[in-house]
């Protein structure tokens, strides 16, 4: 061991979540040390939907004109089946401070954030890998890895990682956002149970010359979803849902690269695949494909932890649980959740009841995702609902970038009556 750092709170993983928190951390006079086993931040557009509640949340830190700037904004979610249009549902009617959503690649909202987490004087450790936790009295120590990298090879460059020197952090607390592969979860002997069907989906990010129109398209075909995102430019995300081949977790790791050096799954993530897709799933014009900028595979299991916090730790964003990919709910609910996680630890940081009143937190988290994880069963269809909507509402409410009072507005334009316990609107 060669090194100690102290802090009053810690946090493990720099994705968005952890940037969230931590920044909104600094903005309340709290500074938190905040370290990523990467060397930067992530380099693909993986979520990329940001819903009103977290725009307000962005608004609240004074930070949503740069996202918005940076961003692609859709006014509509537009449904297909198989061949035709079945419902069209408009957030531009919606009587909200953001009427929108704002399409932003996660490369750029997570370059944004350490932006301003730098404005706020706070510098992640990128290249610190936490390995092991040792609980105390009043605290954590967390065994940390510093990483270096030494270029190797010669026909062809890369480089591998060695530990530097290890890295003993004393915290308070320590807040885990190192994502859904999460090794401190893992440490902490905290289980991830499935409450939901896994789903494969195959995502292409491509170059067209059709002009994307302000809206997310959406088709249910047999069960199996098809979408198509438009992107800042003149790109776009396909994601296609697929069946009949399971993808080992490691297929969401977050990529640094800014090439892809290899395409496993060529069967899958393959032009002449792409090009099938596109002709039995698209029921709309995707224009003429110019180039395709990125492609990957990554299975979304529904899952969340038996326990948030043990002892001084608290398990945040895909740590803690997840949700189906096409409503974004992964990232809008944790991104929303890490800026009220930190306005607890701002009013009770240092009081004993600091650990109390995270628990109160962490449950009113649990009884918002139960309820999206139970869409289905709190909604009633009216007499007016099309009956192909009331057949498919459980994944048409899953798939509507929204929450709380938003969804509720969203759902009622299908003609159908959500009725969510207790859910807030960030
Ligand atoms: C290919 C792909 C496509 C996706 N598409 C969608 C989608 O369509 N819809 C959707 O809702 N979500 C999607 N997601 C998921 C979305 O990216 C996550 O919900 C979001 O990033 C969660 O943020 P997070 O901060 O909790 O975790 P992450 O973004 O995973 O960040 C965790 C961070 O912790 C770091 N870390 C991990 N272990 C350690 C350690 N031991 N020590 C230090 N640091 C560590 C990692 O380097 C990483 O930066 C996709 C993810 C991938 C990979």
């Amino acid at each position: 061991m060669f090194g100690k750092r102290n802090s009053e709170t810690l946090i493990v993983g720099a994705g968005p979540i952890g940037m969230m928190t931590a920044l909104a951390l600094a903005q309340n006079g709290v500074r938190a040390n905040i370290i990523d086993k990467a060397n930067r931040t992530c380099a693909r557009s993986n979520a990329l939907v940001l819903n009103p509640a977290s725009l307000e949340a962005f608004n609240r830190l004074g930070i949503v004109d740069r996202i918005i700037d940076n961003s692609f904004r859709v006014d509509e979610i537009v449904f297909y089946d198989d061949s035709q249009v079945r419902e069209t549902v408009k957030l531009k009617d919606l009587d909200i401070a953001f009427p929108f959503l704002a399409i932003v690649p996660q490369s750029s909202l997570e370059d944004l954030l350490e932006s301003e987490l730098k404005r706020e004087g706070v510098s992640i450790l990128w290249n610190h890998r936490a390995t092991h936790i040792k609980h105390m009295i009043n605290g954590i120590e967390l065994e940390v890895d510093k990483l270096v990298e030494r270029s190797i090879g010669y026909a062809v460059a890369h480089s591998e990682k060695l530990v530097d020197k290890t890295i003993s952090f004393q915290t308070k607390l320590m807040l885990v956002a190192d994502g859904y592969n999460s090794l401190l979860r893992d440490r902490l002997g905290i289980e991830a149970t499935s409450v939901g069907q896994t789903s494969q989906h195959a995502l292409f990010d491509i170059e067209t010359d059709a002009y994307p129109d302000r809206e997310i398209r959406i088709s249910i075909n047999k069960g199996l979803e098809t979408v198509q995102y438009p992107m800042i430019g003149d790109m776009s995300r396909l994601a296609f849902q697929f069946e009949g081949m399971t993808l080992p977790s490691d297929y969401r790791e977050k990529e640094r690269m800014p090439v892809q050096a290899s395409f496993e799954q060529e069967k899958l993530l393959g032009d002449r695949h792409l090009y099938e897709l596109i002709q039995s799933r698209c029921p709309w014009n995707t224009g003429y494909i110019n180039r395709v900028i990125w492609r990957a595979a990554a299975p979304f299991e529904i899952r969340k932890v038996k326990m948030l916090r043990e002892g001084h730790t608290v398990l945040l964003g895909d740590a803690a649980r997840t949700f189906a990919p096409t409503g974004m709910a992964s990232l809008n609910q944790g991104l929303q959740e890490a800026e009220r996680i930190a306005d607890t630890i701002k009013n009770d940081l240092g009081k004993s009841e600091l650990l109390l009143s995270l628990d109160r937190q962490l449950e009113e988290f649990e009884t918002e995702w139960d309820a999206l994880y139970h869409l289905g069963t709190h909604s009633h269809p009216l007499d007016m609902a099309d009956p192909w909507t009331v057949a498919n509402r459980k994944q048409l409410l899953q798939s509507l970038p929204a929450n709380g009072e938003t969804l509720e507005r969203l759902a009622s334009q299908l003609f159908i009556h959500l009725v969510i316990p207790q859910m807030v609107d960030a």
